[in-house]
């Protein structure tokens, strides 16, 4: 069963610019989480806002539990698609207290389940103790509860989230990721959230759609789209990524580093740029090695070093803390891809 499903939702804000969202398609299923992911102006706000009914699309189409709320003749506004959403300014209303902003949404239940529905779910955000409380009273941690509480008390089907931790300092930040995916886990509410942030969206999500100017560039697991990107855009944006140049050879992907296994749907002799992470490459202290390290950044669990190939191409790698390489110093270097990625060369490099 699919809980939504967009098909070629388009919105352009000008007839000069380019869209802010491009056929942008996707099917989540009931309880699943999906992280949209891109840098700033990408469309990821665009797509929530068009999913929620904040924005009329120029195209397509968008089905919320069977129910079409967007297509060519139809346009169901916000408040009748039974969907929840939590902004990244949280958006409390100053003059009600938490109890009564959550039961904000609740007008029209009975008093007596409005009352049940409000307690259980400070219950389930550990608000209990703050429900007569204003908002300004509260750390932007216990805010950010209140709006999730807000927003999921109606039970929505949906929950969108747009950059939701972003206003919160770091280890509050680590706490409300758990919180919060524990919560959406526990009601099983199908959830989309925004971010810029790539290991949030890795950490929370299911599936992760990376947004590219409008245009969606992957969706996958976190694994997929960390060890398998799609394109280059994808591979630079979830994690460093170097690439260097490789020949397709019989024996695999011929490289400054070794031969590497090929990738299906490479034709021999291709001109590739191989996709390098950190993690991939082992550095060996050797006198006589063909890299040399040039900068090492010490963040204690562990290091990270850029060296220099023989070439001139530099790549970065990943060592343990006690690795005692240091700037100058020479490496044999050794290539532990986990799977390879390779993309053929944008332009020949011999
Ligand atoms: P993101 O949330 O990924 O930062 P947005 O969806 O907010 O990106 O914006 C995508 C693009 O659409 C940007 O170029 C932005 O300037 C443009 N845009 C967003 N909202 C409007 C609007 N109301 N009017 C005109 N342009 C807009
Ligand atoms: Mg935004």
């Amino acid at each position: 069963m699919i809980l939504l499903s967009i098909a070629h939702l388009t919105k352009r804000f000008s007839p000069h610019d380019l869209p802010a969202l491009d056929d942008f398609s996707l099917d989540a299923e009931p309880g699943e989480i999906i992280a949209l992911l891109g840098p700033s102006g990408s469309g990821k706000t665009t797509a929530l806002r068009l999913i929620a009914g904040f924005e009329k699309p120029d195209a397509g189409v968008v089905v919320i539990s069977g129910k079409t709320m967007t297509d060519r003749k139809t346009f169901v506004p916000p408040e009748g698609r039974g969907v929840g959403m939590v902004f990244q300014e949280y958006a409390l209303f100053p003059h009600l207290t938490v109890e009564e902003n959550v039961a904000f949404g609740l007008r029209a239940l009975d008093p007596g389940t409005r009352g049940h529905r409000v307690h259980g779910m400070l219950e389930t955000v550990g608000l209990t103790p703050f429900a007569g409380r204003y908002p300004h009273e509260l750390s932007g941690g216990q805010q950010q509860r209140v709006a999730l509480a807000r927003a999921l008390a109606p039970r929505p089907a949906l929950l969108l989230l747009d950059e939701p931790f972003s206003n919160l300092d770091a280890d509050m930040m680590v706490q409300m990721h758990l919180e919060v995916y524990t919560i959406l886990r526990e009601l099983g509410t199908t959830a989309i959230f925004v971010t810029h942030d790539q290991e949030e969206a890795f950490m929370i999500a299911d599936r992760v759609g990376i947004l590219n100017q409008g245009r969606l560039e992957q969706l996958g697991s976190p694994e997929e789209i960390y060890h398998r990107p799609a394109t280059r855009f994808v591979a630079r944006f979830v994690g460093k990524a170097d690439f260097l140049p490789g020949r397709v050879t019989d024996e695999g992907i011929a490289t400054e580093i070794g031969t590497l296994p090929n990738t299906p749907g490479l034709p021999g002799g291709a001109q590739v740029e191989v996709m390098i992470r950190p993690d991939h490459i082992e550095l060996i202290p050797d006198p006589m090695g063909s890299a040399m390290v040039v900068t090492r950044q010490f963040r204690g669990p562990d290091n990270l070093l850029v060296v220099q190939l023989r070439s001139g191409a530099t790549i970065h790698s990943h060592q343990p803390s006690t690795l005692t390489l240091h700037p100058g110093d020479r490496a044999k270097v050794v290539a532990h891809p986990t799977h390879v990625v390779a993309f053929l060369a944008t332009r020949p490099w011999l």
